[in-house]
């Protein structure tokens, strides 16, 4: 049976893993999540992407909106704001409240959160094992310009930067604050080292994939793991697919194409990487930085496309091997 480990963000992984899964059903696949995103909001631990992965995958995902549940109501948010009691830029709805109720019960009582993640899966049965990349707690700050006008600047949470402020200014620095303590949850370098391949989904290079590589142990078990690591690119076209990857991009000196994504990673990390088609062009310089590289379509319209997309990440890490 082939072990896969996949490094994942929220939508960009999320959608990423539903196509692998259908493309190898047979495959006995291990998701380290990003969890650098999570916030407390209303007194409850929020974990952004693991939630992402799970409802996708578990068929509980707001299909168009891609994060938070189907079907939705916002009951208790409009009570909430009822009460003056914010923040309302972060939208919880009355389904989701209850995972996050869940959760922050269960860690309460002492459990780590990779216990409660497998906890909360058992409900949606996502077919994968999700484990959180730590149960420390790691928060991503983005540096930007103090709105006060003072010159200076200012640490906010990622999610302020990325939902109330939609990257709108620029971001000096990207900073996963507590990344530097923090442990890999159990079970996370074991599955490293026992993969046959490692894949980076089309997920955020720094905030997503780069978040779990700055939890010490992890960039190194994957280097040390001999098997191939192979990568699709989130940037298509020059540009993010969805959301404000350049932003982010930018804030560590690396522009926004697919080939400069792939040298970030670098040839230490990366053996091969899918880049689409419409970036063909890349095709030589990534392959003349030492990683093996293919051109082929990267757009997750469907699941089926989304499946051909891991078909041939796992056929582009079997070039590598041989
Ligand atoms: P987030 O945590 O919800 O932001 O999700 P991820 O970090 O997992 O993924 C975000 C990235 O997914 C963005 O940088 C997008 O450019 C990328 N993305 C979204 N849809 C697609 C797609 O259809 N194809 C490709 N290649 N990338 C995509
Ligand atoms: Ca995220």
């Amino acid at each position: 049976m082939q072990r896969i480990v996949v490094l994942a963000g929220g939508i960009g992984g999320a959608r990423f893993l539903r196509g692998l899964r259908s493309a190898v059903p047979e495959a006995e696949i291990t998701v380290v999540g990003n969890t650098g995103d999570d916030i407390h909001l209303f007194g409850l631990k929020v974990c952004p992407d693991l939630d992402t992965v799970m409802y996708t995958l578990g068929g509980g995902i707001h299909e168009e909106q891609g994060w938070g549940r189907a079907d939705e109501t916002f009951a208790v948010k409009e009570e909430l704001a009822a009460y003056g009691v914010g923040p309302e830029w972060f939208g919880l709805g009355d389904r989701d409240f209850a995972t996050h109720i869940v959760r922050t019960q269960m860690l309460g009582a002492g459990y780590p959160l990779s216990a409660v993640t497998e906890a909360l899966c058992a409900r949606w049965q996502p077919g994968v094992r999700l484990l959180p990349m730590t149960d420390d707690r790691v928060e991503t700050h983005v540096l930007i310009d103090d709105p006060d006008g003072s010159g200076g600047r200012k640490a906010v949470h990622f999610q302020e930067y990325w939902v109330r402020l939609r990257a709108s200014v620029d971001a000096h620095a990207v900073v996963p604050v507590g990344a530097e303590q923090a442990k890999p949850a159990p079970g996370v370098l074991e599955a490293i080292a026992g993969a046959d391949v490692i894949l980076f989904p089309p997920s955020n290079p720094v905030v997503s994939v780069g978040t779990i590589l700055a939890v010490p142990g992890i960039r190194e078990a994957i280097a040390d793991a001999g098997v191939p690591v192979v990568g699709l690119s989130p940037i298509v076209g020059d540009a993010p697919v969805r959301g404000m990857a350049d932003k982010v991009l930018a804030a560590v000196g690396v522009e926004s194409t697919a080939a400069a994504v792939a040298a970030h990673y670098g040839s230490g990390l990366l053996d091969g990487w899918l880049v689409d088609t419409i970036d063909a062009g890349a095709v030589p310089a990534v392959e003349e930085a030492g990683i093996r590289c293919r051109a082929v379509p990267l757009m997750m319209t469907d699941e089926q496309a989304t499946a051909q997309m891991a078909t041939e990440a796992l056929r582009l890490a079997g070039e590598v091997r041989a």
